[in-house]
């Protein structure tokens, strides 16, 4: 162990890059371990909020510019038009409006566009990334603690982060505390350029079936659908399959919604069962913490698993910048997020449950309470007026990138090995 301060980050999803920057900002070593050997130009896109667009920004002024022009900002008047499967409206949600009054826009972005975004900010800032290697596992002393990796190898680090997602085999280590649970229903989403819908945001109602669409970008609609059914079904039927099968099972929906559907491009149709966990209050074992997915999973109904992560990544580097002993910082860490990450977990269950209307009592009253509401969920207000604390964000370094002083990742080969978006970006 050299003592230096060095950080190992298991997973380079959007948590394990978010650390990734926001510690290679902070002055810290870091190198990312990431399983995948590319990231993949696919799939659909997620909803930034406020909360986590501060994070972002505390990240860096870059990044946070960065994904306000790859996404779609929604405007102070914007709303969410929140209808049944007739297309009768229930209610129009001003969107728009909490972003006026916090000051920050909600930004829709491609979720392969903000992966390339943090990517690219994680390198900058200094971090060395190693794609298509899997953390296996991990032993610690007092001195510091070294990582298994799939090709044999080992790290030594002062810190490990677990930002190896849903099925964490870091948390599986740490906790051994078994498998996440299945929510009751499934996730289908994919992603049309130029639909005549561009950019209306909207919510369809249906019976066991809710679908959320909203713009990720100047040309490009993103939509979720999830869908009450057994544990496996959905992912198991493939994407080619899974896509023909929503678009019949809404045959009688009202039409433009069933087009955009049919108008999907199969390859970027992505299938997952939707999972959480109960909420732990502890993430930390001496000097390894988790964060993102790995540490609080939940339910996508509040759109909040990102956004956390995000705040995650700032609060964990303000934490090992702030204090010198790493076992202290992690816990300092683990004591700041753990209360409001499990109040979202729970609160995402709750939503996601009744989003789902899955019998016809229950489709009912949701839609009725939509109409009454006029909002698609209760409380929203509160989870995304979050703020880093004074201090926490790594903006000063923005001018100054570190690439000259760590040892670096091959920019050109992770171009490559990032697959055409951060390919084309680059050239
Ligand atoms: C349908 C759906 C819609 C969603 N919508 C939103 C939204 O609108 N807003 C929002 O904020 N959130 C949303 N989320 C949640 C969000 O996607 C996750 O919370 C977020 O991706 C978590 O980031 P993460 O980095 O913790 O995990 P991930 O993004 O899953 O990243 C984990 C990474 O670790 C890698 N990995 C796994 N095991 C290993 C290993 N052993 N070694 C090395 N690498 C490993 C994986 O390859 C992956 O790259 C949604 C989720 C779903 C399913």
């Amino acid at each position: 162990m050299t003592g230096a301060r060095t950080v190992v980050i298991a997973g380079g999803g959007i948590g394990g890059l978010a650390a990734a920057a926001a510690l290679a900002h902070s002055g810290l070593a870091v190198t990312v371990v990431e399983r995948a050997s590319r990231i993949e130009d696919v799939g659909a896109g997620l909803m930034l909020y406020q909360n986590g667009i501060a994070a972002a920004d505390a990240i860096s002024t870059r990044l946070g510019q960065g994904i306000r022009a790859a996404g779609h900002v929604v405007g102070s008047d914007d709303v969410r038009v929140l209808m049944d499967s007739t297309g009768q409206v229930l209610a129009r949600e001003p969107i728009g409006e909490v972003g006026r009054r916090l000051g920050l826009p909600q930004v829709p972005i491609l979720r392969t566009a903000l992966q390339n975004l943090l990517f690219r900010e994680a390198v900058a800032a200094g971090a060395e990334v190693r794609l298509g290697t899997a953390v296996e596992g991990y032993d610690q002393d007092s001195a510091g603690v070294t990582v298994s990796l799939s090709d044999g190898g080992a790290l030594d680090a002062e810190v490990l982060v677990a930002a190896d997602g849903l099925n964490s085999v870091v948390r599986a280590a740490l906790l051994g505390d078994g498998p996440p649970r299945y929510l009751g229903y499934t996730s289908v989403r994919g992603r049309v350029v130029d639909s005549a819908l561009h950019p209306m945001s909207f919510v369809v109602n249906g019976l066991g079936v809710q679908i959320f669409v909203a713009p990720a970008d100047a040309r490009t609609l993103y939509w979720t659908a999830k869908i009450t059914a057994p544990q496996g079904v959905w992912p198991a039927m493939g994407q080619a399959a899974a896509l023909s099968v929503l678009a019949d099972q809404l045959a009688d929906w009202h039409e433009p919604v069933v087009q955009m559907i049919r108008d999907t491009s199969v390859a970027d149709v992505s299938v997952t069962d939707i999972h959480d966990r109960d909420p732990i209050s502890r993430w930390v074992d001496g000097r390894v913490a988790l964060l993102g997915d790995a540490a609080h999973p939940m339910a996508p109904a509040m759109g909040q698993g990102a956004n956390t992560a995000l705040e995650d990544a700032v609060v964990l580097a303000q934490a090992l910048r702030s204090i010198a002993d790493p076992g202290e910082a992690l816990l300092r860490y683990q004591s700041l997020r753990v209360e409001r990450t499990t109040a979202i977990v729970l609160h995402s269950r709750r939503q996601g449950a009744v989003d789902q209307g899955a019998s016809r009592e229950e489709a009912e009253s949701r839609d009725s309470v939509m109409r009454s509401r006029g909002r698609k969920d209760e409380a929203t207000f509160d989870v995304v007026d979050w703020r880093p604390d004074e201090g926490s964000c790594g903006a000063e370094t923005d001018a100054q990138d570190r690439t000259d002083s760590r040892p670096q990742t091959d920019t050109r080969d992770v171009a490559l090995a990032h697959g055409t978006r951060l390919g084309e970006a680059r050239s």
